[in-house]
């Protein structure tokens, strides 16, 4: 509803109700609850409740409100976590323009993604098509993306930006301004490994540092660049055989999987932790994929980094299996644990981007949807009707399968409390197999690849 109790002068609309974005000049702002987004071009605004109220709208990455001045809270709204979405009609079909090899991460309403292509895009929850943010250009288009904060000169956490990586280069855009810049180029020795087609590559982050894997010569070295300007970047020798992934952050302890073991760094140096007997890990996606029965859902590492735990996929004895790496000062403690895993199955991540899930590994197998916390595994949903090759998803503290009625393909969000609603995916003939259900906003996004190898993305607006 548009909020129109206030009489103020004919000027001020433009800041209580008139797009806060460049380019749309003639958008107004719809408020509904508290959420409130542009009808013209479907970008989503935050309103200035903080210090002085003004009621102005804002980008919602702004820091400042540009009416009064008056610093922003950044966060996101509130989720109604642990409820149904509300009865949210037929999902809206968008297309995502091109493959993508990791889902989309959201930040400041919107979902952010970066296509094979090298180029970055964001969506929002009512606009009909993502927004081009910046193009990087197709070496960038395999990489991980990390969404990050670059600090200013003095030091303060500042501006919000999406780290993204070549072979050579580094690169950093501002969500804010679209602008981007190189943050390390390597040096003629290094090649930065960050190809998710062929491995499980990923960019790690601390309060100080950004972390990538380097290639150099037949060696390997982690190198680690400072979120301040002004710094050099360090490069810690890693010596491992064959493929490395990670690098990644458990427990303040930066770690990455290879065929030996988990390497730990301390203190610039590594110290390796074996695996269980017989236990191979999953160096790449190719490895994960063929393991008979266990299908990772794109994008999903077999490195899954949890709150309590991490979690490594692999087999056992031939059978595919789970590994849970428990942090035990001074170390890690690597603990084999089954995979409830009658025949085949889909892992994806329980989801801590909206704060309701622990990050640990989701499986999905025939009738139900389990949480394999390690020694433990809880039933989110279990029933006949639920298929086994459907991407498990647990978005707001709701738990979604994907269910095969009679009457065609839908899925089920089952909320804690035992209620169930089923959602028709409405033109699916194309539909090959799903990469993650993400909160945005009020509502839920479902993306997934098709036949044909392009990405949609079916958006309820809830
Ligand atoms: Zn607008
Ligand atoms: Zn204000």
């Amino acid at each position: 509803m548009v909020d129109t109790s206030v009489s103020e002068p004919r000027s001020d609309d433009r800041f209580r109700i008139g797009c806060p974005y460049p380019g749309c000049e003639n958008g107004r702002v719809e408020r509904i609850d508290s959420a409130a987004y542009c009808v013209a071009c479907g970008r989503p605004a935050s309103v200035c409740t903080e210090p002085r109220k003004c009621s102005a709208v804002n980008q919602t990455l702004a820091r400042y409100c540009r009416r009064c001045g008056g610093k922003i809270k950044t966060g996101e709204p509130s989720s109604a976590e642990g409820k149904l979405p509300k009865d949210p009609g037929k999902p809206q079909l968008i297309e995502l323009a091109d493959i993508i090899w990791e889902p989309p991460k959201p930040r400041a309403q919107f979902l952010w993604f970066l296509t094979g292509r090298g180029s970055f895009y964001r969506l929002a929850l009512h606009a009909r098509k993502p927004e081009l943010v910046a193009e990087l250009g197709e070496e960038f288009g395999r990489s991980a993306l990390l969404l990050s904060t670059k600090l200013s000169t003095s030091g303060e956490a500042s501006v919000p930006i999406a780290l993204a990586a070549s072979e050579d280069h580094l690169v950093a855009v501002n969500l804010a301004t679209a602008e981007w810049q190189v943050v390390y180029a390597r040096d003629g020795q290094d090649r930065l490994l960050a190809d998710l087609k062929t491995g499980c590559h990923a960019l790690a982050k601390d309060e100080i540092a950004w972390y990538v894997l380097a290639q150099v010569g037949v060696g390997m070295e982690l190198v680690q660049v400072p979120r301040a300007k002004a710094q050099v970047a360090n490069r810690i020798p890693l010596s491992a055989d064959g493929n490395v992934a990670g690098p990644w952050f458990h427990k303040g302890r930066l770690f990455c999987c290879s065929a030996q073991g988990v390497h730990v760094l301390f203190d610039n140096n590594w110290q390796v932790f074996d695996w269980p007997r017989e236990f191979r890990p999953f160096l790449t996606p190719q490895e994960a994929r063929q393991s008979a029965g266990l299908h990772t859902a794109v994008g999903t590492m077999p490195c899954l980094v949890g709150s309590d735990a991490a979690y490594v996929l692999g087999t056992r004895s031939g059978r595919p299996s789970l590994v849970v790496i428990s942090s035990l000062e001074p170390g890690f403690v690597c603990t084999p644990a089954a995979l409830p895993l009658t025949r085949t199955g889909v892992v994806a991540q329980s989801s801590k981007e909206s704060g309701a899930g622990s990050g640990a590994p989701l499986l999905h197998t025939k009738g139900a949807v389990v949480e394999c916390g390690g020694s433990s595994y809880r039933a989110l949903a279990t029933e006949d009707e639920l298929v086994a090759d459907g991407l498990p998803g647990y978005v707001y503290g709701v738990t979604v399968g994907r269910v095969e009625p009679t009457a065609g393909d839908s899925i089920r969000f089952y909320s804690p409390s035992g209620e169930q609603a089923d959602y028709r995916l409405a033109q699916l003939r194309d539909y090959a197999e799903g990469v993650g259900f993400l909160p945005l906003g009020s509502g839920i996004v479902h993306v997934y690849v098709t036949n044909q190898q392009e990405m949609r993305a079916l958006v309820w607006q809830g």
